[in-house]
């Protein structure tokens, strides 16, 4: 079943044309790995998905629902999580509080069952040792798994990842790589923004190459990386 579909996607900023005529549909459980050179229109392109960019014309449909102007912004944010580079963790909160917050505040699920899901997730990530720690008292991958674990709280069908692996090393690379593959497991799709063809090459099940805001390719791992 497709889980997003997009025709002829366009983002201007001013009078920059940031995205040109994307076009690609998704399934469930799809693990997506965009690649490009900076500046490429990849960054822009994943946060059209959660509307952090609102694309200007052309159309994004998400489960069969049209994402425009109309959509409700709090449950299309529940629905499609983000990864950020830097993490973006609350540095005042414990890591269980910064996986309890948004379910507490926005869904209004109770404190302990809130806790025992971020619990969960944070079990599932590897991290739940963790939990009542400060972001600042872990490692770069420990953080970069609380995001994660942060964004499952919401139970996202859709995460995004911005860059996942910068500033990480191949130990914690390879632990991310399986947590992806854990959540495709789980039919959440992944669309995930990285430099790092080995990670693109290790988890994506299509790339999409991207160049000046236009995808030129997008194909299986195995056929993108062959050398003619
Ligand atoms: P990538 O993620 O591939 O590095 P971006 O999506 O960040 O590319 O940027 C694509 C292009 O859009 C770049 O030329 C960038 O300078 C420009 N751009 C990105 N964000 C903005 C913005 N908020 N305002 C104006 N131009 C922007
Ligand atoms: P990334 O490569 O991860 O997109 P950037 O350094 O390109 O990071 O962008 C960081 C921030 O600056 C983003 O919020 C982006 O929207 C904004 N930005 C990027 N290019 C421009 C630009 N030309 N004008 C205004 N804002 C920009």
């Amino acid at each position: 079943s497709k889980r997003i579909s997009i025709r002829n996607l366009n983002k201007f900023y001013k009078d920059f044309l940031a995205l040109d005529r994307l076009n690609i549909d998704i399934e469930r459980g799809e693990k997506i790995v965009i690649l490009g050179p900076s500046g490429s229109g990849k960054s822009t392109f994943i946060r059209c998905f959660n509307r952090i960019e609102p694309h200007d014309s052309g159309v994004l449909m998400i489960d069969g629902k049209v994402i425009d102007d109309k959509t409700d912004l709090t449950a299309l944010r529940g629905n499609v999580g983000m990864v950020f580079q830097n993490y973006n963790l609350f540095p005042h909160l414990s890591v269980l509080d910064n996986c309890t917050l948004a379910p507490r505040l926005v869904r209004k699920t109770p404190r302990a069952d809130a806790e025992a899901a971020a619990h969960r997730y944070l079990t599932q990530v590897g991290i739940d040792e963790q939990a009542a720690k400060y972001p600042i008292q872990l490692s770069g991958g420990q953080q970069q798994r609380a995001a994660i674990a942060r964004a499952l709280c919401m139970n996202p069908e859709i995460i995004l990842f911005d860059e996942p692996t910068a500033a990480l090393d191949p130990e914690a690379i390879a632990g991310i790589v399986s947590i992806i593959q854990d959540l495709a497991a789980q039919e959440i799709t992944t669309i995930c923004v990285t430099h790092e063809m080995g990670f693109a090459r290790r988890i994506a099940d299509r790339i999409v190459f991207m160049d000046k805001g236009s995808i030129l390719e997008i194909a299986p791992p195995e056929e993108f990386f062959t050398t003619p």
